[in-house]
Order: C-alpha cells, then sequence, then structure tokens
C-alpha cells in the first residue's frame, strides 16, 4: 500500500502536479498572463530575427510566448541614452515600426493593444495581446508633444529614465552616486510632463528613476504608478532595487512594482559568483571592463547555470514585496531579452509555469497568483485610463 502510493506520488510529479495535488501547468493556462516589461525589440526584432519562428538566440518569440502561457507582453522600446543624445524620439517610432511590422506578419497570434479595452477585446480571439511600453524619457526628447505622438501610438507607459539624467529628471544610476552623483529629482518641466501623463492615461514607471525623483513623482502624479522592472534592497541593495521606505510610498499611491527576473537584482552575490565561475573556466580573472554581460556570454551553458540565482531568490523577493506593498500591488516585469542571466530554470518566457509552480508550493492562493501574474498590472493600467 505504502509503495502504491509512493508510485502515485511518483506518478504525479512525473505529470507535473505539485505537492498539494494541483496541477500548475493547467493553472498556469488558466491564468491571465501579463509580463510587464522584455527588451526583445532590441535583441531580436529590431536587428531583423523572425520571432514568428523558434529562435535558437533570446529569450523571447512567439512560439516560447506560447508555452509560456503569456497572454499580454509589454514591449520596451529602448535606446541606450548615452548613444541617443540626438534622435532619440526617431529611434523609438523606428521600433514601433518593427514592432508593428513584426505583429503585421504574425496576425493570427499577436495584435497590438493601445487601451484596456483593446486588451480585453484581444484576449477573446486567444492572440498575444502586444503592448508597448518607452524603457527611457530621454526618447520624448523633452518635448510634449512627442509624448503625446508616442502615447498615440500605443505606449501605455513611459519609464522616465534610463541610466543617465535628463534635463528634467535624475535616474537611479546618477543619484546612487555610481555614475556621477546629481540629485535633482524632477523639474517643473518633469512635474508638467507627469501631469500630462496623467492626463493621457499613461502610466508613470518608475523603474531606473532615482530616489528624488520616486518622491517628486509621488508628491505630483494623481494616479497610481508603476514600477514596471525593479526588486526589494532590503535583500538585493542594487541601486535599481526599490528601499523600504519607497514600498511604502507605493502601498500608499496604490501602485504596483513588477518583479525583475535578473540575477545581479535578485541576488547580491551574483557577480562574485560569475567572477569566480569565469575565472575557474578561463584560468584568469576578466578583465575589469568586461560587463557581466560579455562575461556571462563567453561561459559554456553548464558554467552559467552554476552562475543563475536560484529560483528562491525570486521567489523570496516576491514574498518580501508582498509582505510590503500587499497582494494587490506585485506584478511580473520579466525583463527578458534585457538580462544576461535569470533565474535556475527559469531563462526564457517559455519557462513562466515555473513561476507559477514556485508561488503555489510557497502557498499562495489561486486567486493571488493570479493578481502576481497580470490581474494587478491590467488594474492600474485601467486606473490610469479613468
Ligand atoms: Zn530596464
Amino acid at each position: 500500500m505504502i509503495k502504491n502510493l509512493l508510485l502515485l506520488g511518483m506518478g504525479l510529479i512525473a505529470l507535473g502536479q505539485s505537492a498539494l495535488g494541483q496541477d500548475y501547468k493547467q493553472i498556469h493556462r488558466d491564468l491571465l498572463v501579463v509580463d510587464g516589461h522584455n527588451d526583445v525589440i532590441y535583441a531580436s526584432i529590431l536587428p531583423g530575427k523572425d520571432i514568428g519562428q523558434r529562435l535558437n538566440s533570446g529569450a523571447t518569440d512567439i512560439p516560447r510566448l506560447k508555452e509560456g502561457g503569456v497572454d499580454v507582453q509589454v514591449f520596451a522600446v529602448w535606446s541606450d541614452d548615452a548613444k541617443w543624445k540626438t534622435g532619440a524620439f526617431k529611434h523609438a517610432n523606428e521600433q514601433i515600426d518593427a514592432l508593428e511590422k513584426m505583429i503585421a506578419s504574425n496576425p493570427k497570434d499577436i495584435a497590438l493593444a493601445k487601451s484596456k479595452a483593446e486588451i480585453d477585446s484581444i484576449l477573446k480571439t486567444g492572440k498575444i495581446v502586444a503592448v508597448i511600453g518607452v524603457e527611457g524619457g530621454n526618447m520624448i526628447e523633452s518635448s510634449m508633444d512627442n509624448l503625446v505622438k508616442l502615447h498615440d501610438r500605443g505606449a501605455k507607459y513611459l519609464t522616465l529614465t534610463w541610466n543617465y539624467n535628463l534635463p528634467w529628471v535624475s535616474c537611479a544610476a546618477m543619484e546612487s552616486g555610481k555614475m556621477g552623483a546629481e540629485n535633482k529629482g524632477l523639474t517643473d518641466h518633469g512635474k508638467a510632463i507627469i501631469r500630462k501623463m496623467n492626463e493621457l492615461g499613461m502610466l508613470v514607471d518608475l523603474s531606473h528613476g532615482g530616489e528624488k525623483t520616486f518622491y517628486d513623482v509621488m508628491a505630483t502624479t494623481s494616479k497610481p504608478i508603476l514600477v514596471s522592472h525593479s526588486n526589494a534592497y532590503r535583500l538585493c541593495p542594487h541601486f535599481r532595487n526599490l528601499k523600504d521606505a519607497q514600498l511604502e510610498a507605493l502601498k500608499k499611491n496604490g501602485g504596483v512594482v513588477g518583479v525583475n527576473f535578473y540575477s545581479g537584482f535578485l541576488d547580491p552575490k551574483y557577480e562574485s559568483r560569475l567572477r569566480k565561475v569565469y575565472k575557474q573556466q578561463f584560468g584568469k580573472k576578466a578583465e575589469p571592463t568586461l560587463s557581466t554581460w560579455d562575461m556571462y556570454d563567453q561561459l559554456p551553458k553548464e558554467s552559467r547555470y552554476q552562475v543563475d540565482a536560484p529560483l528562491s531568490k525570486l521567489l523570496d523577493h516576491i514574498d518580501y514585496l508582498v509582505k510590503k506593498v500587499g497582494m494587490d500591488h506585485v506584478a511580473v516585469g520579466s525583463d527578458f531579452d534585457g538580462i544576461e542571466s535569470a533565474p535556475q530554470g527559469l531563462e526564457d518566457v517559455s519557462k513562466l509555469p515555473l513561476l507559477t509552480k514556485g508561488l503555489l508550493e510557497r502557498g499562495y492562493a489561486k486567486e493571488d497568483i493570479a493578481k502576481i501574474m497580470g490581474l494587478n498590472f491590467l488594474r492600474i493600467l485601467s486606473e490610469n485610463e479613468q
């Protein structure tokens, strides 16, 4: 009898049943899954790769989005703000052109939504919903007209900064002193941009934003804000993560934080582990000029797994964020294709069901997983449109 039960138990595990006797894959399929941040435009679409086919590079394509059960994917329009001092608005438009072209080539699989109502109607067709998020205020080139034009083309959020300060706003990389201290927050023009975004129903995204900027936005905005792809500073003290006081302010504001899958924002030991494994692999230390991206890129697949953060770290951040801001204010912003390393086993979008499995194993109710995996993001999108 015991042996039979054991065999039954092993069979259930083999079929993908969780310890609770629920099929996590089925539960995941039934969820409305929203990923609030992905960089596949820059990684694959813009260089001309056909993401309608399964690619053997990158973390995202339509077949893998389907496998991952992704219903709504936010595509980040991004431009390196050190490089695009001028022409960034044009470059943003070229990226939206490329996204539209990709969507037009895959009309049975994916469609672009410019509003919550359009998201809802596309969801009924079973297609993947594409949403645009502009990552970097540099792309409006300080112009309110450009902001409105990008919103008209479908941009549902604007991440105010990337890693450099702009004339109207300062970023986390610079405010934290990592790239030259400057701590100015929002200027009057910056505040006017926030009010315009509120009026348009466009989400203000504070990922990459400096702390001064964060609190200036909180004092200016009349709508709930988004932090699309950032984690808890308490668990991983990186300037891209949110401190406890910021999480408290976010909770008061009614906003949402999307958990980022980057090993370096999840696990404070990631970079030292990467350097150690790099040295073991090549018998020499990495050049100081080599980025984590390049180091990781040179490693063979087996060594990469050793370097990736354990999946438990991602779950720890979700637990912590939920504890701090509440179940209604945590979402997912994977940052796939913008990061070199994701947690072990979660290396591309097709592996997203493993996150649902992990949450079930940590005791989250299905209704709460549904909020984190998509409903919270859609709620603030809708609240911003009102
Ligand atoms: Zn980013």
